[in-house]
């Protein structure tokens, strides 16, 4: 009956689930506070006290249990709202209880809803003090009597039990020395039942970190697998395409941070086994041209790449950017999107069979199964978080040895996450921007300040700039944001109506080929100002751009800022980034203003998002498995996480199968816990 209901409500099957049902907090009967020194500004607090007059209040949906608990100080009132029956019982009015719980004030006077309750058992002077566990329950659990203290009694007698034979050490023996950690079955012991809180937090720092340790240990033998048994086409060489492009064609001198992912992908290809490398580069850091040589790479060496981009736009803009850089060189490069002619199409189609086409530039087109390649080679998906697994699986099984994949994305994503999400991928970052790049400045104004802002746009657009003006797409609200956009549309609108100026607008609901002609009239000079929607937030090239005005900054993420930010400051110009709310913000999203005023670090961004919101909800990372810890956090336990992926590397690259006898148990616990996160490849 117990066990049936533990496993519905928390989903604890085996005496492993409940040793790692852990508790949340503990009490320390010895801290009681005084009623009396409850404030407003009291959180949680504990007391003990005489329970006097209990009542049933109130009448159907206010209905209510309410009781006093008078210490020597003062009066506390308890109140129930929900199984008012069942604590009624369990309540003697004149006997001692210990109380915990939120507090607040009602009518004045504090008080507790919902308290957790006990008979209060004065602590011993002298005697052994247990700091007492109380564990994450549900009310259902609580109406079987199972409440987050009765929880600890059941881990207790399990403890009791397995004295006798306790389960086994995962962590190799000369680990757990060299980083001076208690034993497992130790670390349950104490995580439960601690004897002091410095007790509690060693125990729980060795269950972070073989949590954390077997996570990285798994990605490290998944990696290495891959590296060792994965099929590969091999690019040999550099040859006369590369050579011939990097020395009379290339427009800078590339940085330091392009050369060394060049390296990489160079290295990696070479090998014979399949690449799978994300590279993650902020905004404006140079990826495309990094993708171009990789493309020359393949073609030297006889294979044909393709490149796939989120929106046709950025299809359009890839396909122009390349060809014009391409274009005294004999390769063959065209572009494939849904709006490609019938005629044009099959034409492509054509070519990319026969071989004479050696670079394919498009959309989700490209994934279609009509598309086949003689030699697909090299496969580049530009902004992956876009994209979803599947669809790129798509492109790797157009050729018999999968492609080699590399995935670019401008969402930095911060090392911890990184490490968690991705340790099983070949990673490279691009932390260095090209030179000669001015910061951009940002500024927070309230929307009454809009007239001015709109002056400070036109002193710009005088001196020959262009501006873009961002609306939010608010996904639940289509129409909502559509009505916004056209309605900042007209204002601005009304605020250049001089013949001179000219405005694009870009937005979700446009069909294809218009949005296309108002973004081409932008991207040429034409118009000075483009009014969108969030349409143009990836990868958007306008050098001339030297403002980024952004209305309702408030309904934007920190991630979204920063990359609809990084529209600007592409050219040699002083660029501006102004951030319009109105008056009424909330705390989070003044945090986010403050930060994107602060920093034009996209990787700092990223740590303060990762804070803000949790790993769940970045954007651009996998919603794997990898993330799902018990205890640890990788916001909080950074430190414990480079540890742990430090001794992961070390150990794998020792026994690569764990086959060493102080790994066995290691192996044997990763078998018997099979990890059902997707991980592995990214294509
Ligand atoms: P992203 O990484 O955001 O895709 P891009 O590849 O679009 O960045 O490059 C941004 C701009 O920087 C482009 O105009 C590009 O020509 C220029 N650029 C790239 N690498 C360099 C470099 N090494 N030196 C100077 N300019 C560069
Ligand atoms: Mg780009």
């Amino acid at each position: 009956m117990r066990a049936d209901m533990l496993k519905k409500e928390l989903e604890i099957f085996t005496f492993e689930d409940l040793l790692e049902h852990f508790p949340n907090r503990h009490i320390d009967k010895t801290k009681v506070s005084r009623i009396a020194d409850i404030t407003p500004e009291t959180d949680f607090i504990q007391v003990a006290g005489t329970l006097q007059h209990i009542e049933v209040m109130g009448e159907k949906r206010g209905k209510r249990l309410v009781a006093q608990l008078r210490d020597a100080s003062g009066v506390l009132e308890l109140a129930w709202f929900q199984g008012i029956h069942w604590v009624q019982k369990g309540l003697q009015p004149g006997m001692e209880y210990l109380v915990f719980g939120r507090t607040g004030f009602f009518n004045g006077k504090p008080q507790i809803v919902h308290p957790e309750i006990e008979p209060f058992t004065p602590v011993k002077a002298g005697g052994k003090i247990f700091l007492d566990p109380v564990y994450p329950t549900t009310e259902k659990l609580k109406a079987k009597g199972l409440n987050g203290r009765q929880l600890g009694k059941l881990t207790f007698t399990l403890l009791e039990a397995l004295k006798q034979d306790p389960p086994q050490e995962n962590l190799p023996a000369d680990l757990l020395k060299r980083l001076k950690l208690m034993s497992r079955w130790e670390a349950y012991c104490n995580v439960h039942f601690p004897q002091s809180a410095d007790e509690h937090a060693a125990a729980l720092k060795r269950l972070k970190f073989e949590e954390l340790f077997v996570a990285q240990v798994r990605m490290q033998l998944v990696k290495l697998q891959r590296h060792h048994s994965s099929r590969g086409v091999v690019f040999e060489k550099v040859g006369d395409y590369f050579n011939e492009f990097y020395n009379k064609h290339l427009p800078f001198t590339l940085t330091g941070a392009q050369k060394r992912v060049l390296k990489e992908i160079r290295t990696d290809t070479a090998r014979g086994h399949q690449m799978n490398r994300l590279l993650q580069g902020d905004v404006g850091s140079g990826k495309t041209i990094v993708a171009l040589l990789a493309m020359l790479l393949a073609a030297d060496n006889g294979f044909q790449s393709c490149m796939m981009a989120p929106t046709e736009i950025l299809a359009q803009q890839h396909y122009n950017g390349l060809s014009a850089l391409l274009k005294d060189m004999p390769i063959g490069i065209r572009l494939l999107t849904g709006s490609t002619k019938t005629a044009e199409r099959k034409e492509i189609l054509q070519q990319l069979q026969e071989g004479s086409l050696h670079m394919l530039v498009g959309t989700h087109a490209v994934i279609e199964d009509v598309v086949q390649f003689k030699q697909l080679g090299l496969a580049i998906v530009d902004e992956q978080h876009r994209f979803g697994v599947a669809q790129r699986a798509k492109l790797w099984q157009k050729a018999a040895i999968p492609p080699h994949v590399l995935v670019m994305t401008a969402t930095p994503i911060p090392r911890t996450l990184a490490m968690t999400a991705y340790g099983d991928l070949d990673y490279s970052v691009m932390d260095e921007l090209p030179p000669g790049r001015q910061p951009i400045t940002t500024v927070h104004r309230n929307e009454h300040a809009r007239f001015k802002v709109m002056e400070f746009v036109r002193d710009e657009i005088t001196k020959g700039r262009q501006a873009y003006i961002i609306y939010p797409l608010i996904e639940e609200s289509e129409k909502l944001s559509y009505e916004d956009l056209m309605q900042g549309y007209e204002q601005v609108k009304s605020y250049f109506p001089e013949p001179k100026y000219h405005i694009s607008m870009v937005h979700g609901r446009m069909p294809n080929d218009q949005k296309d002609v108002n973004m081409q009239r932008f991207v040429q000079g034409d118009t000075q100002i483009m009014v969108s929607t969030t349409v143009i937030e990836v990868g958007v090239n306008v050098p001339n751009a030297s403002v980024m005005v952004i209305e309702s900054t408030e309904k934007f993420g920190l991630s979204q800022l920063h990359q609809l930010r990084g529209r600007v400051g592409r050219g040699a110009e002083k660029s501006f980034c102004i951030l319009l709310t109105g008056s009424k913000v909330s705390n989070d999203a003044k945090e986010r203003i403050k930060i994107m005023c602060a920093t034009n670090d996209g990787f700092k961004i990223a740590e303060k998002d990762l804070e803000l919101r949790g790993p769940g909800d970045i954007a651009g990372t996998r919603q794997s498995g990898a993330l799902n810890f018990k205890l640890a956090s990788i916001v909080n336990d950074k430190p414990l996480l480079e540890a742990a992926k430090k001794y992961a590397e070390i150990v794998c690259e020792e026994d690569p199968d764990l086959s060493m006898a102080k790994n066995l148990q290691l192996r044997k616990y990763l078998q018997s816990h099979k990890h059902q996160g997707n991980w592995s490849k990214i294509s």
